[in-house]
């Protein structure tokens, strides 16, 4: 973000954002990345529904999965703006891969790395970190996502040096993959004046008691691996509790915050990479003798995509610069969910529109786009949630009391 001088005065003025060097460097190298590694082979794992291990690996040695963390856990000590921007840049290709990042990163590895203790740190970060391995984040239940605490159901309950965890938890991704290491699951661990007391509890894969269903057939995000969890008398040691005792909820809403301009990010690139697919497409084909992109009204659609394109971006940078000064940052990244995945569905349907037939066969990016935007009004609270989160902020309540 820059500031200036008014050419009268010394009054400072906001005059947009640039990236810094690092940031710019790091986002031409993802782009490429995407580029060239995930365009070419990606259509393929998602035609067959598959987790695209080799292209993670390629993200891992990239560094993609150590970004925001510090060098000591053997991350890049980047920041979570950095993060955000590999999220654009890979989601103007693919959202799936995407989205395994962001899910491993923002809800998987970040909880660990502000609320875990030295110890905890210690035993999960390198890995993580790495990309050798992937955590996942067990917030929604089959009963509700949206009504937490309300709707959750799972217990865990102290017994000796052990927590005992019974429950379910729905549509969890990264759960299942064969290098997840750890779910960290919310569950109630008590009740104080009659209202839940939520802790998180981080379940390594394998442990008895804790089952991983098979995968859901999904609309989109199709090589993303997002599973229903079972817990039945699963048992783990009581130094796996994550955060203070009864803090799972406010540890809860900080990760999503978060998450939400990550995922923000996610939902920008992708209203861009619709415009990037347009582009191409318009000078490639005719209709009554000129190539589509010379007629007006295609050109205002494409205008359209772009200035939605744009004006998300805008607002994920700027809920993102908030987070990395350390200001408030709750209403923007509310804001930057909302606006930027209403852009990538307008986006995504006006990309299929542009193509015609072709818009509508699974070969074509413009095809998966489409697929895989919807989910981007669901997942991490839904548009509904950030309208009421905005709000909320605006001093608007319609909770009793
Ligand atoms: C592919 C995928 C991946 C996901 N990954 C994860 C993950 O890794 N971890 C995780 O914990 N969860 C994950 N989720 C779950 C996701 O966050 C939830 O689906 C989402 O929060 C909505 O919860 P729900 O599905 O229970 O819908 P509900 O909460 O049942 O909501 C149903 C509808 O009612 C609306 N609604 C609810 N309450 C109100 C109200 N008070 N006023 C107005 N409207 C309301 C909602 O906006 C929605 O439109 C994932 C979901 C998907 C589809």
């Amino acid at each position: 973000m820059r500031s200036g001088t008014c050419a009268g005065g010394n009054i400072q003025v906001m005059v947009g954002f640039t990236l810094n060097d690092e940031h710019e460097a790091l986002r031409g190298t993802v782009a490429e990345f995407a580029r060239e590694v995930v365009a070419p082979v990606i259509g393929g794992y998602y035609e067959r529904g598959e987790f695209p291990y080799d292209v993670v690996a390629r993200m891992a040695k990239l560094g993609l999965f150590g970004l925001p963390f510090p060098e000591e856990y053997g991350g890049m000590g980047g920041d979570y703006f950095a993060l955000c921007l590999a999220l654009h840049e890979l989601a103007r290709v693919d959202s799936s891969v995407a989205i395994t990042l962001e899910a491993g990163v923002a809800l998987g590895a970040m909880p660990i790395y502000r609320f875990g203790t030295a110890e905890q740190k210690q035993r999960w970060l390198p890995d993580l970190c790495q990309g050798d391995r992937l955590a996942a984040f067990g917030l929604t239940e089959p009963g509700g996502g949206s009504d937490i605490p309300g709707g959750m159901r799972t217990t865990a309950r102290r017994d000796g040096d052990e927590w005992v965890i019974d429950g379910s938890k729905a549509f969890i991704t990264n759960s299942g993959t064969s290098i997840t290491s750890v779910v960290t699951v919310l569950a109630i661990t008590g009740r104080t004046d009659g209202k839940p007391e939520i802790s998180a509890i981080m379940v390594p894969s394998g442990t008895a008691g804790f089952t991983v269903a098979s995968e859901y057939s999904k609309v989109g995000w199709r090589c993303s691996d997002t599973r229903e969890l079972a817990f039945a008398g699963c048992r783990v040691p009581a130094g796996n509790l994550l955060g203070g005792l009864g803090r799972g909820y406010a540890q809860f809403l900080q990760t999503l915050d978060e998450g939400r301009v990550a995922i923000a990010a996610l939902a920008a690139g992708l209203a861009q990479g619709c415009v990037d697919e347009c582009l191409r497409y318009v000078r490639e084909r005719s209709a009554f003798g000129h190539e589509l992109g010379y007629y007006q009204s295609i050109q205002f659609r494409i205008a359209d995509m772009q200035a939605r394109a744009h004006s998300a971006r805008l607002a994920w940078y700027d809920a993102a610069a908030r987070l990395v000064a350390g200001e408030p940052f709750k209403l923007e990244a509310a804001i930057a969910k909302l606006t930027c995945s209403n852009a990538a569905m307008d986006n995504a349907r006006d990309a299929t529109q542009i193509f015609g037939g072709y818009g509508y066969i699974n070969e074509f990016p413009v095809a998966r786009f489409y697929r895989d935007a919807k989910v981007l009004e669901i997942g991490e609270g839904t548009s509904e949630v950030q309208r009421m989160v905005i709000a909320r902020q605006l001093g608007l309540d319609s909770r009793p009391g």
